[in-house]
Parts: C-alpha cells; sequence; structure tokens
C-alpha cells in the first residue's frame, strides 16, 4: 500500500495533508525517512513511525455499533445510506463489513469487521450462536407464546424455527418481550411472532454470542472492540 493512503486512511489528515507530513521528514519506515508519498509499505512486515510513535497496523477491525434505524446492513448501496457509510475510521483501508444482517428498521448490536473467518464462525448455522432481541409487540403475548417459542414454531414458508427462549418482561395491550435465537433466518423475529398471530413493531438486537451491546453507544455510534472481547467471540 502507498505510504500517503495507508496514514490517510489511519486518518492522520487528508492526502494533501499527508504528504505535508512525509515533506517534514516526520515519517520513517524501518527507520530511514520517507518523504515520497508513492513510497511502497508492506504494512505487515515493515514498522512505521510519525515522530518516533510507532504507527499501529492491525491486519484485522473489529468494531461494536448500535446501528440506528433507516440505515443498511450492507457495504454500500446505490441509493440508502449503510453502516459503512456511518464509519470515520479505517474503512478504506481494512474494507470491513457488517457480520450478519439487521432489517433497515431494526437497532441495536451490529459487529462490523473485515475478519472473514470469525464472521462466518458468527454466522455458521453449526454453531448455533445465540442472539438476543428486546422487542416492542402490538398486542399480549403470553404463556402460550413462551412455550410455542420453546418448541419451535412454522414461518409463512413452512420452515420450522428452532426453540427459542422468549421472556415476558411487560405484558399487556402492547408487550416488551426479549427473545433469544441461535438462528438467523430473514426477519426471523418478526415471522416468528406473525407465526402466532402477532407483529413486532420495535426490534432491538441486545447481544450476540457472549457480547452484550454497550448501552452507552448512541444510536449510529461505534468503538472498537477489547482484545478480550474478541477473545471471547473466538
Ligand atoms: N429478526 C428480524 O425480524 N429482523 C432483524 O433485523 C433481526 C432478526
Amino acid at each position: 500500500m502507498r505510504i500517503d493512503k495507508m496514514l490517510a486512511n489511519l486518518g492522520y489528515g487528508s492526502r494533501k495533508e499527508v504528504k505535508q507530513l512525509l515533506k517534514s521528514g516526520a515519517v520513517r519506515i524501518d527507520d530511514v525517512i520517507v518523504k515520497d508519498p508513492k513510497q511502497h509499505v508492506d504494512e505487515k512486515i515493515q514498522t512505521v513511525t510519525l515522530n518516533g510513535e510507532v504507527i499501529e497496523y492491525k491486519e484485522f477491525i473489529y468494531l461494536m455499533m448500535n446501528k440506528p434505524p433507516g440505515v443498511l446492513s450492507a457495504t454500500e448501496d446505490s441509493a440508502a445510506e449503510t453502516v459503512i457509510d456511518l464509519l470515520e475510521i479505517g474503512d478504506q483501508v481494512y474494507e470491513p463489513f457488517p457480520v450478519g444482517r439487521l432489517d433497515k428498521d431494526t437497532e441495536g448490536l451490529l459487529l462490523i469487521t473485515n475478519d472473514g473467518q470469525l464472521a462466518h464462525r458468527l454466522l455458521s448455522p453449526k454453531k448455533h450462536v445465540p442472539k438476543t432481541y428486546f422487542a416492542v409487540i402490538d398486542r399480549e403475548v403470553t404463556e402460550e407464546d413462551i412455550k410455542a417459542f420453546a418448541k419451535g414454531v412454522t414461518l409463512d414458508d413452512g420452515y420450522e424455527t428452532k426453540p427459542g427462549e422468549l421472556k415476558i418482561l411487560k405484558s399487556g395491550l402492547r408487550s416488551d418481550i426479549e427473545l433469544t435465537i441461535t438462528e438467523g433466518k430473514f426477519h426471523q423475529v418478526k415471522r416468528m411472532f406473525e407465526a402466532v398471530g402477532k407483529r413486532v413493531v420495535y426490534l432491538k438486537r441486545i447481544s450476540m454470542g457472549p457480547l452484550p451491546l454497550d448501552e452507552t453507544l448512541e444510536l449510529g455510534e461505534y468503538r472498537e472492540l477489547t482484545d478480550e472481547e474478541v477473545e471471547l467471540l473466538r
């Protein structure tokens, strides 16, 4: 990768600013001052420093986003804004993508990474990674629904879901619930409620595997996972 591209994409300024930085002699590759913006650097084996400070280049990036409604879980789209459009760091260097999909109107925990292996493991149906959702339902959710979900329900296309763990947080004309499922069929939570004659009016993912949503993240905000959190996901 070109040194100016690497520095710009890591947030050290625009290409123009980075050019100035290089011109000033502040940047070294393996202890040799580099002034040419076109200079190639192999980020994986060479050490880049800026005013003597090592610039950390990581192979993988792991982000947790609190996905806002109205934004697509996709890398690009010709019309709608995507979760990748919301990123301000490293989106060009790391080429991250969302791990699975949340519907456009769904909020909450979305992992974004460029680690294909980890994403594959988290999404593999064989791994049964639990995902927990908070939802508001348009009517009363009952003990019968808990039992039906515990057995698995039949979706509109005839698919029998695996058991889901349903908890009623607040029951009434509108109910607040939590549902944990280990699959990720298209619109699964919404369709499971449709199978028992009810409608999801609000949906938010609150955990994925061992990771709860960091509730300090406002809608649309994201942060890097800690090393410990990444280990938990492996
Ligand atoms: N189930 C749904 O219906 N929608 C989502 O976004 C996620 C799970």
